[in-house]
């Protein structure tokens, strides 16, 4: 009960992107939509008082302003999304998230069902 633990909370946003910084005909390069998945990881010890880490309705909370930004758009006109490749969509992510969730480890995006980027890791 001493060793910490770990809570992830799963999003999930439908949203269209191009790369702009990838050669013609790259299939990235063109306008597409993906259902990423995202994942905040948190890492803490309990909470003794409630029996637990963090309640994930906060997490929720915090999260909720940055969904309604990204989700049904086109993260290229989102500031900061220019080139919004998943790897950057996470700093985008964390940059946001992280002052309000100081337990937060990393932030991870799943673009399609078979692929994941996290950030930081170390
Ligand atoms: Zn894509």
């Amino acid at each position: 009960m001493g060793q910490a633990f770990e809570l992830k909370s799963h999003f999930q946003i439908e949203s269209a992107r191009f790369l702009p910084l990838l050669p013609e005909g790259h299939p990235c390069k063109s306008m597409h939509g993906h259902s990423f998945k995202i994942i905040l990881t948190l890492r803490g010890p309990l909470d003794p008082k409630v029996g637990w880490v963090q309640d994930y309705h906060e997490i929720n909370e915090v999260m909720r302003p940055l969904l309604s930004e990204i989700d049904h758009r086109v993260l290229n006109e989102v500031k900061g999304l220019e080139n919004p490749t998943s790897e950057l969509l996470a700093v985008w992510i964390y940059d946001r998230t992280k002052a309000k969730l100081p337990l937060l480890k990393s932030v991870t995006i799943m673009e399609t069902p078979t692929t994941e980027c996290t950030y930081p890791v170390n």
